[in-house]
C-alpha cells in the first residue's frame, strides 16, 4: 500500500486558495471553516439570507468572531468536500461599484497613485492626460476602466481568477473580454470534461436586491464532484422599501440596475458553448 504523505487536514490547507481580494482579508479557522474580515454590509446580507431561497447556494454563516483584536465573519470553507479542486471566481454584473461611490468620487475626488500604477501596468494609454500628470486615478474610475477592459460591460461577468487541480493559479485576466477568449479560459478550466459543465450551469433565482461585486465560485475535482456557490456580499444591499430591480436591463446612473441575471444568462450560455466546440 502506498500512503498519501499528507493528512486530511494538511491536504485541506494545501487546497485553500484565495482568487480575489486583499491577502490579509482571510484567516484559517477551525476545521472546515474560514474567517473573512468583518464588513457590516456582508454580515447584514448573511443574516437576511437565513430566510431566503438562495440560502442553499451561499456559504454557511456561523456568526462573527474576534481574533487578534479584529472582527471576522465565520463561514464554511467551500473547498473542503473536494479532492485537489479546480476553482474559478467569476465576478457578476455589469458594474462593480456602488452608485454612491461614483457620487462621492465626483464630489470629492481622491486620486490614488497605487491604482494609477496598476492601470499603467496593463495599459499605458489607459489614464487620461490629466491622470498622467497627477499620477493618480479615483477608485470608481479605475473600476470602470477594469470593467471596460474585461467582459463585465459586454457580458455582465468577468473571470477574476482560476486555480487548477495541478496547483497552478492565474489571476491575470484583466484583458479577457471577448466571448471567444472567455470560452478558451472556461475550456481550460473544465479540462475537456464537458460533463462538469452540466453540473455548473444549474440555474439560480435571484431576490430583489442590488447585487454588486458578488462572485460565483465554481469548484470541481477529478471525482466529478462539481458545485457553484454565490460569494462575496460586501456590496450587496437591500433596496429601499418597495423598490425592485429587473437585473437584466441596462444600467443608467440612478436606476441601480446591476445586470446580474443578464450576466448569469451570458455566463451559462458561454459555459454551455464550451461543450459544443
Ligand atoms: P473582492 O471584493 O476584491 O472580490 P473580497 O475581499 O470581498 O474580495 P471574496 O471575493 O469574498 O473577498 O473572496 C476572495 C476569494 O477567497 C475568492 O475568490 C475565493 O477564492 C476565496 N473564498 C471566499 N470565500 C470562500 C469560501 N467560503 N470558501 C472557499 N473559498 C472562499
Ligand atoms: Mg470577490
Ligand atoms: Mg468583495
Amino acid at each position: 500500500i502506498v500512503h498519501w504523505p499528507f493528512s486530511v487536514v494538511q491536504r485541506r490547507k494545501l487546497s485553500w486558495v484565495q482568487l480575489a481580494g486583499h491577502k490579509g482579508n482571510f484567516k484559517a479557522a477551525d476545521e472546515g471553516n474560514i474567517l473573512k474580515r468583518f464588513s457590516e454590509n456582508e454580515m447584514q446580507c448573511f443574516e437576511k439570507l437565513k430566510d431566503d431561497a438562495l440560502l442553499p447556494f451561499v456559504p454557511g454563516y456561523h456568526g462573527t468572531v474576534e481574533k487578534d483584536g479584529e472582527s471576522f465573519l465565520h463561514m464554511t470553507d467551500l473547498l473542503v468536500n473536494f479532492d485537489l479542486p479546480s476553482v474559478m471566481d467569476c465576478k457578476m454584473g455589469v458594474r462593480t461599484y456602488l452608485e454612491e461611490e461614483l457620487v462621492r468620487a465626483r464630489e470629492r475626488p481622491k486620486p490614488r497613485e497605487d491604482l494609477y500604477k496598476k492601470m499603467v501596468e496593463v495599459d499605458g494609454d489607459g489614464p487620461t492626460a490629466q491622470e498622467h500628470s497627477q499620477r493618480g486615478v479615483t477608485k470608481p474610475r479605475y473600476m470602470q476602466w477594469r470593467e471596460s477592459m474585461s467582459s463585465t460591460n459586454t457580458l455582465g461577468f468577468r473571470i477574476e481568477g482560476i486555480k487548477k487541480c495541478d496547483g497552478t493559479c492565474r489571476t491575470d485576466f484583466k484583458r479577457t473580454r471577448s466571448r471567444q477568449d472567455v470560452i478558451q479560459v472556461f475550456k481550460d478550466f473544465v479540462g475537456g470534461n464537458v460533463n462538469i459543465i452540466q453540473k455548473l450551469t444549474c440555474n439560480h433565482c435571484c431576490s430583489p436586491w442590488q447585487v454588486i461585486g458578488s462572485s460565483l465560485l465554481f469548484i470541481h475535482d477529478h471525482t466529478g464532484n462539481a458545485q457553484v456557490w454565490i460569494i462575496d456580499f460586501g456590496k450587496t444591499t437591500a433596496l429601499p422599501q418597495g423598490q425592485t430591480l429587473k437585473h437584466d436591463i441596462a444600467w443608467q446612473e440612478g436606476n441601480r440596475e446591476d445586470g446580474y441575471l443578464w450576466g448569469l444568462e451570458n455566463l451559462i450560455r458561454t459555459l454551455e458553448s464550451v461543450g459544443n466546440q
